[in-house]
């Protein structure tokens, strides 16, 4: 097997598209390298070889040796230089690189290769010790932290006491024999740590940093990573061992980032950061206040360090081509790595730039509209979920605005909550449901579950690319870095701002758009919805199949779904509209009834206010179909159940406390989920389910008859198991609808039909569709039912099963698309079979959900339907599934 890939001097044994094998950094220095593009040689150890490791109990495959040694000399002649060699010696990087990119996961290590003896021939070379001592320390830091397991802190410890001898603040302080006794202590350090000296074998060192980059992929940062983002463990990575070049060189050397589009707002201009005489990470980590690439950037921000454009004008000019080059080639918005070297541009990655969804939006459809893409693929550019990141609140501009900091606005979009300052109180209380805004000093990869839990993140360093604003994007999290102003004291608890003391659990508001960090709450408006939004889901609706619903039943939620889109409404679930505190008087009243004339005189209470509620969602849809499902849940739900309860509800409402508690004991449930709910209600009172379907036909009749489109009705019955049962809620409805229609002599056209959310439903669909003429898939009791899971319980063990891999997703999040899935299959296949074009539909959790709409558009559904602020994710996600 092949487990080795060049590339470098003009050409490359890989290209972009060998992104499995080669992991995404691999494959795209393949490509650059053979565009002709200056990117220092190396060579690739395949992904297959990581798969081969963990397959084989952490063994390399036995011919791994002689191919890396090979690649190794292909580097060494093309850059004339020798590993190891004392006097002349090769320098390399070794990186990881998966297939989809995993930002600060994973480990690198840089200037691999030095030893005492090397590094006396790097400085003859370069006719600078300072610098060759300076990659020396860096080498020993990281090789240490990455390979050898050493905590980085102990080595900054070492530099601190260094520079407090020497009286400097920053490392550019330091003069060669200074960075000579920080490598001794370094070394020393190590010694006394592990009780045996730092590895001097350049190629003990290589091997050791390849088994740490395979060791990497299962690390707990990268496990996390790859389970937020659905990376398969599966793939594995790749291995990039690339020669080294140096922007720790001096003063015309330099180190940065760049984009090819600005990341979080689309703008179509150069965007980045650079620091002279830095080496790779230094940028990233928010080490340095780093510089801005352009003149009118630094300009705007109004720094005063000079721009890359100029500082380093000739190589800019250079830059420029090299990065619009690359955007049009890979026809998308690039992220770049590139050194300068004593003058002398290098590229070292290029990879489509994560963005903010307000990005990918404006990206995509700038791009379609450059023609650079089809506006199909701009529709496939946006992924549905990160909508979800445009459909939330911003600060209200007319809000007064306590301003307490500013930093970069370093993600979009605003967030309120109460102050913390690790990222283990923000996992707790965030987990727990509580709003908090993770504020640090800056953030490292180990801080990634708590900035998933926090509203908002704000950092007092670190630039526009530091980890906090490159991780914060990619989850929707709003962020403010770089908040230069902000005192933090993590051991008091205290945040000092402009004069002010704020302390852990104080409310703090953040706006990621301007980069503010406001004192208290500010009020919040809702998002645009015109512009690009509206252009990309005019292309999304063009390819659609599959119709989108929303699930409504207030008339608030029913605006907003029809704002969003909603072509209808998929599921009124009408129990919701009893629990009104001016109406569960009138149900209660009809639960206490001794007998069916007890209960017909309260339903005849309720009747005129259900009539009233469809009469607006009626209105509201216009002509479209609304799905009214009776009621559902078992009535006890409906009753107070605690004595003092009790006896708060019977002197509220005049109705008999005794009475009242023997009535919820008489209604106890052991299991309820399973018990008398659904039309279960319906066959042992029909008068509940007689008087909303009357209320149901009286207000299509009257909206009809008012001029207005006449109404869409379809009445649903849930928790049907059986034909029978179906055939005789299908009597009920047909008896009570002719009559109000008689009564009022008009007509309107209404459907009947149900649920599916039992597998005995499932199978027996063609019984159901022989008096049923839709189906709405009620996925979330039909997973519950399916696997025999509460989905209410499902909390407490299902975490252990996805941890050991027997789920890959929590079912009740994602669709179940094997089980459930095959159930669904059958419904419609039998369903279909004894009623030709009966209307499908998926109502439920999963109706919002990517994955499950795709399997809906391959199932041949009809339409799906989900929250209201979920319609623009399916309407997306069901165009991608179209294409
Ligand atoms: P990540 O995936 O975390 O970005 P990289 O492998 O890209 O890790 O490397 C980390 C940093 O080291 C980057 O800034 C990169 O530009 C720099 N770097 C990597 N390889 C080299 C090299 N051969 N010469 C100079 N700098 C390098
Ligand atoms: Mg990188
Ligand atoms: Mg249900």
């Amino acid at each position: 097997t092949r487990w080795v890939y060049s590339f470098g001097g003009g050409g490359a044994d890989g290209d972009a598209s060998m992104k499995n094998l080669l992991g995404g950094k691999g494959a795209n220095l393949a490509e650059m390298s053979s565009l002709g593009l200056p990117v220092p040689p190396g060579f690739t150890i395949t992904t297959e070889c990581c798969t081969h490791y963990y397959a084989n109990d952490r063994q390399y495959p036995a011919d791994l040796k002689a191919q890396v040694e090979q690649g190794l000399a292909k580097v060494e002649e093309l850059t004339g230089k020798t590993f190891g060699d004392p006097k002349n010696p090769l320098l390399v990087s070794v990186r990881s690189g998966a297939r989809a990119s995993m930002p600060g996961m994973m480990d690198t290590v840089l200037n691999l290769g030095l030893n005492d003896q090397t590094v006396e021939g790097l400085a003859a070379l370069a006719g600078d010790r300072r610098f060759a001592f300076d990659s020396y320390r860096r080498f020993i830091q990281m090789y240490s932290n990455v390979v050898l397991g050493l905590d980085h802190h102990m080595f900054e410890e070492i530099l601190d006491e260094h520079k407090e001898r020497l009286d400097v603040t920053v490392d550019t302080g330091l003069a060669a024999e200074d960075w000579e006794r920080v490598v001794a202590d370094y070394k020393a350090q190590v010694e006394n740590e592990l009780g045996q000296p730092f590895p001097q074998d350049p190629h003990a060192q290589l091997w050791g940093a390849i088994g740490a980059v395979f060791a990497s992929w299962m690390n707990d940062r990268a496990k996390f990573y790859r389970r937020m983002h659905d990376i398969p463990e599966s793939w594995g990575t790749a291995v990039n061992v690339q020669s080294m070049v140096f922007g720790n060189m001096g003063e015309t050397s330099a180190t940065g980032v760049a984009f090819t589009r600005n990341p979080s707002t689309g703008e179509n201009r150069l965007y980045g950061e650079f620091l002279i005489n830095a080496q790779g990470e230094d940028v990233v980590a928010g080490i340095r206040t780093p510089q801005a690439l352009t003149r009118a950037a630094r300009e705007e921000m109004g720094e005063k360090a000079p721009s890359m454009e100029e500082a380093l004008p000739e190589v800019f000019v250079q830059f420029k081509d090299v990065v619009e080059r690359l955007e049009r080639h890979y026809r998308d918005m690039q992220d770049i790595e590139f050194t300068v070297e004593r003058g002398r541009l290098y590229m070292l990655q290029t990879r489509n730039g994560k963005r903010t969804a307000k990005a990918a939006l404006k990206v995509a459809v700038d791009l379609a509209s450059e023609g650079l893409i089809t506006e199909e693929e701009a529709v496939m550019r946006v992924e549905p979920a990160s909508l979800d990141q445009l459909l939330h609140p911003t600060i209200d501009p007319a809000s007064p605005r306590d301003v307490i900091a500013t930093g970069l606005p370093a993600s979009p979009g605003a967030a309120t909550g109460k102050i913390v300052f690790d990222a283990d109180t923000a996992e707790k209380l965030g987990g727990a449901g509580e709003a908090v805004i993770l504020v640090r000093e800056e953030t490292s990869p180990e801080d990634i579950r708590g900035m998933d839990a926090a509203r908002g993140i704000v950092t007092a360093r670190g630039g526009m690319t530091s980890h906090a604003a490159v991780v914060a994007r990619g989850m929707g999290r709003p962020c403010v870095s770089g908040a230069g102003e902000l005192r933090i004291d993590g051991k008091s608890g205290e945040l000092y701002a402009r004069g002010r003391t704020f302390k852990e659990g104080d409310v703090i508001s953040i706006d990621g758009s301007t980069g503010e960090v406001l004192a208290g709450v500010v009020k919040m408006i809702e998002p645009e919805l015109s512009g690009d939004f509206a252009t990309l889901m005019g292309w999304a609706d063009k390819v659609r199949r599959l119709k989108v619903r929303a699930n409504a039943e207030t008339a608030l939620d029913a605006k907003t779904a029809r704002q969003f889109g909603a072509e209808g409404i998929g599921l009124c679930r009408t129990e919701h509209m009893f629990f009104d505190p001016a109406r569960i008087a009138a149900v209660r009243e009809m639960i206490l009834a001794d007998d069916e004339a007890g209960r017909r005189q309260a339903l005849e209470k309720i009747l005129p206010m259900q009539r009233d509620d469809f009469v607006q969602l009626f209105e509201i849809m216009e002509g479209l179909p609304v799905t009214i499902r009776l009621l559902d849940p078992p009535l006890h739900e409906f009753l107070p159940h605690t004595e003092e309860d009790v006896a708060a509800v019977a002197q509220a409402t005049g109705l008999d406390a005794a009475k009242l508690l023997r009535r919820a004991k008489e209604l106890h449930e052991v299991n309820p989920m399973l018990g008398h709910r659904g039309c279960r209600l319906g066959v042992a009172y029909p008068e509940i389910y007689e008087i909303q379907v009357q209320a149901i036909i009286e207000a299509a009749l009257e909206v009809a008859a008012s001029g207005k489109a006449a109404p869409c009705p379809e009445i649903m019955h849930p928790l049907v198991a059986k034909g029978e049962e179906m055939a005789f809620l299908r009597r009920l409805t047909d008896r009570i609808a002719e009559k109000v229609m008689a009564d009022k002599g008009r007509r309107i056209d209404y459907q009947v039909g149900t649920m599916i959310e039992l597998p005995r439903a499932a199978i027996r669909a063609d019984d159901l569709a022989q008096h049923a003429e839709f189906f709405s898939f009620g996925t979330n009791d039909l997973t519950q039912t399916t696997f025999g899971i509460s989905r209410d319980d499902s909390g407490r063990f299902l975490g252990a099963y996805i941890d050991k891999g027997i789920f890959e997703k929590d079912p009740f999040v994602s669709l179940d698309q094997e089980g459930v899935g095959d159930l669904i299959r059958i419904a419609a296949e039998r369903g279909r079979k004894a009623r030709p074009g009966v209307k499908l539909g998926i109502c439920g959790e999963h109706g919002g959900d990517p994955a499950s709409i795709a399997f809906c558009e391959d199932a041949g559904l009809d339409y799906v339907s989900c929250s209201p602020y979920r319609v623009p994710i399916a309407r997306l996600a069901a165009a991608q599934a179209a294409i």
